[in-house]
């Protein structure tokens, strides 16, 4: 099947003058292949798929895909007449946590709303709504026919949002008054327990930080009295100790109630879930959502990019995770030292043991959430001050913060400008605007991207400029599991062609494991006591930091990706035996 999409955002008939319909060899030899109406409307039945549209309209507005061959099915939804298109829906099953796992985009989030009833699946008919019969005949002889029956006798779903920060704009009120409200089970104590936000309970959904948000979210979702239960992306603003923690808590919830959730920390889905549905497509044209894998198997067919059963490849290249050589070992120079530094800030103490940072090296810092890490990174590009130590010397840094303020009303290319002598040269959209899928948002107002997009322009900004170190603070944030792979590879090629190094603050594992040579861990009491240790090699800083957590991590034999162990399997109890928290061979 064709099929056309046209972008209405992008879409501007006013400033192009018709380029598409007046180019597309179908209208001119008079048929209405493209049609004129508030935007461009193109009949898929007419294209023939020659893709002129595509190269004339100057906003980048129109997309020209086929959907693999293999595919022989009807869609489940479409959006709109040339909006995108999902086909297959995952099948959510009792006795385990249902993954799902792909890139944005693809329909994850619209495959949760249909299962969960907030959206009617029109079958690809836009505007039409199909009976029961039609829709539990699309699934005739699965497992889906039967929920979507259930479904009409009114099985309660719960459901926990993508954009927790909405959150406070719909309910005005205090946590403790919220979430009484929602404890239909009677177990918001112990859930509050389990996700440590006890201490938030006074105060109102909107003073917040990200990470509460979330979590008093995902308290509010387990405490419904629900048949089905589904998490989209609920590990976002959460550190590595508190996904854990909701990890577990999640699959407690999964022996008793369906559990489906939507993830892009690979670390965390592959902790949490028992089986995988892997969404592969053309972002924004359609998604095609793959059988249940295990686990394993899914975030290895993902990662390898080949789905056996539709004969489809996705990725050209699988992606590998290599252990490299740690720095001391290829011998490089020292770029910065810091001595041991101290910084008190109220009644939070900060402290750093002395290290280095070798010329051209990827240094990953990680630990729990308000241990100073943010704090550091401000004493070295002196937006804050020591109270003793600091840098030995100044160094340009080019630094991402973690929040992102692209403030101002301007387009993209008018931010980018600021930095970037001419950001429409062919170097420049080779170098950094590709790799971050940013060409087509040049001319979009910097107000209207969305939070993956801010990132990817800071992350676009920071890499622009000419530096010694480059210092990012969580740059996965927002980001889909493509796209933090594809951060990873430009922070490594960007700081080695300039001859530069970075440090790299994050929560993600496997993005770490991807991107660092050593690793520098935060320990310590959250909001009162951070401890850093001094930087060393990748394996000992996340035994050390897995230690801390009592979780331990092994490498998958085929993709080399670090994988939790089910806490109390035999390799968990023998790695920790061991102290191999974080296993490499
Ligand atoms: S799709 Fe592009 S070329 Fe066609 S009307 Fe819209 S902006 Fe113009
Ligand atoms: S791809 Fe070719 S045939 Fe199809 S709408 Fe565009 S210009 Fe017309």
């Amino acid at each position: 099947m064709r099929i056309a999409i046209v972008d209405r955002e992008r879409c501007n008939p006013k400033k192009c003058d018709w380029e598409c319909f007046k180019a597309c060899p179908i209208n001119r030899k008079g048929e209405e292949c493209i049609k004129k109406s508030k935007n461009a409307e193109i009949e898929e039945d007419l294209c023939i798929g020659c893709g002129i549209c595509v190269t004339k309209c100057p906003f980048d507005a129109i997309k020209i895909v086929n959907t693999p061959e293999e595919l022989d099915e009807k869609p489940v939804h479409r959006f709109g007449k040339n909006a995108f298109v999902l086909y297959r829906l995952p099948i959510p099953k009792p006795g385990g946590v249902v993954g799902l796992l792909g890139g944005n985009g693809l329909g994850k989030s619209t495959a949760l709303k249909i299962l969960s009833g907030s959206v009617k699946p029109n079958l690809g008919k836009p505007g039409e709504e199909p009976s029961l019969e039609d829709i539990s005949g699309l699934f005739r002889g699965t497992q889906l026919q039967e929920y979507f029956h259930d479904m009409e006798e009114e099985k309660r779903t719960a459901y926990k949002p993508q954009r927790v920060e909405e959150i406070p704009r719909i309910y005005e009120g205090e946590v403790k008054k919220f979430l009484e409200d929602t404890d239909e089970r009677g177990v918001l104590d112990e859930v509050l327990d389990r996700l440590s936000i006890e201490n938030v309970l006074d105060r109102k959904l909107d003073e917040l930080s990200g990470g509460e948000l979330q979590r008093v979210a995902i308290a509010a979702v387990i405490c419904k009295d629900a048949d089905i239960y589904y998490f989209d992306e609920p590990s976002s603003y959460l550190d590595v100790y508190q996904r854990l923690q909701m990890g577990k808590l999640i699959q407690d919830l999964a022996e008793e109630r369906t559990v489906m959730v939507v993830d892009h920390d690979l670390a965390t889905l592959d902790y949490l879930a028992d089986t995988i549905h892997v969404f592969y497509g053309e972002p924004g044209a359609y998604g095609i959502v793959s059988k249940p894998y295990s686990t394993r198997k899914g975030i290895n067919a993902y990662l390898e990019g080949y789905i056996r059963e539709d004969n489809v490849r996705f990725r050209e290249e699988p992606v590998k995770f290599d252990i490299r050589a740690p720095t001391k070992e290829r011998e490089r120079s020292t770029l910065l030292e810091f001595q041991k530094t101290k910084k008190t800030l109220g009644n939070f103490n900060l402290t750093v043991q002395e290290g280095e940072l070798a010329r051209e090296e990827q240094l990953g810092i990680f630990g729990a959430n308000a241990l100073g890490k943010s704090t550091f990174a401000k004493i070295l590009t002196g937006e804050l001050e020591a109270d003793e130590g600091g840098p030995d010397r100044e160094v340009e840094i080019s630094y991402k913060p973690q929040k992102i303020d692209t403030g101002g009303s301007g387009r993209v290319i008018d931010f980018l400008t600021k930095v970037v002598e001419n950001p429409y040269s062919n170097e420049f959209k080779n170098k950094i605007l590709h790799p971050l899928g940013l060409e087509g948002l040049l001319e979009n107002r910097v107000s209207t991207l969305s939070g993956g997009e801010r990132q990817r322009l800071a992350i676009a900004v920071c890499l622009s400029k000419d530096a010694d170190i480059y210092l990012m603070d969580e740059p996965s944030a927002y980001l889909d599991v493509d796209q933090r792979l594809r951060v990873a590879k430009l922070v490594q090629s960007v700081s080695s062609q300039n001859e530069a190094s970075c440090m790299v603050i994050d929560h993600d594992i496997l993005f770490l494991d991807y991107l660092s040579e050593r690793g520098m861990v935060f320990l310590g009491e959250p909001g009162v006591d951070g401890k850093a240790l001094k930087p060393g090699g990748l394996e000992s800083s996340f035994n050390k930091f897995l230690e801390d957590l009592g979780v331990t991590f092994r490498r998958d034999p085929h993709t080399g990706r670090p994988r939790a162990n089910k806490p109390d399997s035999v390799k968990d109890r023998e790695q920790k035996k061991n102290g191999n928290y974080y296993y490499i061979e």
